[in-house]
């Protein structure tokens, strides 16, 4: 038996060659967590003897010759937003807690086709709300990178699972940058699709014209690969844009020879001066390789975060009507109905939702709806517009993931302002509805990763995987 890759591409090459067992990845996996947990809190649980069983059924199909798909064996951490059939989908918030969804999501059950062995739920901000997953009301994640600091939100547990070495792979969710902020934190590739490509039936909704569901890798070919796994149309989910999934991988060796690639002239201000360094080096790694730069300017974009923090609250304050105490997790007894609603969603969600909650109730009432709503979807269109006029010049943009690296924990917690500015970056994207991802690109202050985003048009994720992958090149990383 052979030592354990670290790739998910590698695990799954050498257990369809019998060169290990499903079982052996499995268990050192396992071991992994067992090591380092405690430290640092990536799951909210575990499924050590669910995996060990799902191992073993692989191993089984492989010993009788039946035909496995290219993640054999490979296990993956799953944020705690998505369905897991018969187990327990938190989303980190007390109103959900006990509550075991009674179907897989979609990106799920395409994983367990693949072959992949579902290892854990990760720990995350409550309701993907939230840059560090500290809004978790089970208790932080902490950075691998460095214990004392946050490992970026929401889907921080996923992410730190991937930094650890907990799991090869993992999935994400991204309503504003929720994938690559926790991703540039870490110093792992994140990926947020374009909107629609990935089914979005059975993740627990946030923002439904956000939302999109994506992967952490160590590499940007394990993404790639990952990205067509669970990436294709599904008519359960009637956003899911009607083609098949992506071909990716031959893109991500593909190099950037001929691309052009757009600096933004007119950035929001903000990063600190060891990330725009980085991103200045990945501009010259890039053009050493054969691209062109080109100058652009998306004007609107200073306007994104505004128009998100109206546009996702006001979905989410809508989404979470659903959580009253009758249907699912908790319940708080009262003497009459309207006041168990109210006990049940007083003690169950935690200050961030409740502040959500009440901004998107605010922004969509009678009166204000036109000013603040309808405003914030003017300038949503006209941040589409910006990147539309961008992209007849340039075929991928590169901007920093995040303006800060790693923070301490309790840095931002009692400023939401200072919070929500982690995503000034990551932000305009969604908006759009358009792919990123954010690739480790040397490091920063105190010696933490940076992360250099790679934006692209709708349906552009061959041209983003193809940058990433010369950026990972440059950085020193696979090929
Ligand atoms: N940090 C942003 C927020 O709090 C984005 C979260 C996300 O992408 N889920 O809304």
């Amino acid at each position: 038996m052979s030592a354990i890759p670290s790739t998910a591409s590698e695990i799954a090459a050498a257990v369809i060659a019998k060169r290990i067992t499903a079982r052996a990845v499995i268990d050192d996996y396992l071991s992994r967590i067992d090591a380092r947990e405690s430290e640092i809190h990536a799951f909210n649980l575990v499924m050590a003897q669910d995996a060990r069983a799902q191992a073993d059924a692989i191993d089984a199909d492989i010993v009788a010759g039946r035909p496995v798909g290219p993640l054999a064996g490979v296990p993956i951490a799953i944020k705690d937003n998505m369905c897991t059939h018969g187990v327990e989908t938190t989303c980190s918030s007390k109103i959900l807690e006990g509550w075991k969804p009674p179907y897989d999501a979609t990106v799920i059950t395409r994983l367990r086709t693949a072959g992949a062995v579902i290892i854990g739920k990760t720990n995350m901000d409550e309701f993907a709300m939230g840059s560090s997953t500290e809004n978790s009301a089970f208790g932080s994640t902490r950075n691998p990178c460095d214990v004392s600091r946050v490992p970026g939100g929401s889907s921080g547990g996923s992410a730190a699972a991937v930094a650890a070495g907990f799991s090869p792979v993992s999935l994400g969710s991204d309503t504003g940058g929720s994938i690559r902020q926790p991703a540039a934190m870490c110093g792992v590739v994140g990926v947020k699709p374009t909107y629609g490509v990935v089914s979005r039936y059975g993740l627990v909704a946030y923002a439904s014209s956000l939302d999109q569901i994506g992967p952490f890798a160590t590499t940007v070919a394990d993404a790639a690969l990952l990205t067509e796994v669970i990436g294709g149309h599904d008519p359960m989910d009637s956003t899911s844009i009607p083609l098949a999934s992506p071909s990716l991988l031959p893109s991500v060796s593909q190099g950037v020879s001929g691309m052009r690639i757009g600096r933004v002239t007119d950035l929001p201000a903000g990063a600190e001066p060891e990330v725009v360094a980085q991103l200045n080096e990945a501009f010259a790694a890039l053009e050493a390789a054969g691209a062109t730069i080109v100058d652009i300017t998306l004007p609107s974009l200073s306007y994104a975060l505004t128009a998100y923090y109206l546009i996702a609250p006001a979905e989410a304050s809508s989404n979470l009507a659903r959580f009253d105490g009758v249907r699912f997790g908790l319940r708080v007894n009262a003497a009459d109905t309207n006041s168990m609603y109210g006990a049940t969603r007083a003690a169950g969600f935690g200050d961030e939702v409740k502040r959500r909650i009440m901004l998107g109730t605010y922004a969509l009432s009678a009166g204000y709806y036109d000013a603040y709503y309808g405003k914030a979807l003017k300038v949503r269109r006209l941040i589409a517009q910006d990147f539309e006029r961008a992209y007849e010049q340039v075929d991928a943009i590169l901007t920093p993931t995040s303006p800060v690296v790693a923070f301490k924990f309790g840095d931002k917690v009692d400023d939401p302002m200072s919070m929500y500015l982690c995503d000034i970056y990551t932000i305009p994207t969604n908006l759009a509805g358009h792919p990123a991802m954010s690739v480790p690109f040397g490091t920063g202050a105190h010696g933490l990763p940076v992360g250099i985003q790679v934006l692209a048009p709708a349906l552009g994720e061959q041209a983003m995987f193809r940058v990433g992958g010369a950026l990972e090149v440059a950085a020193g990383g696979a090929q």
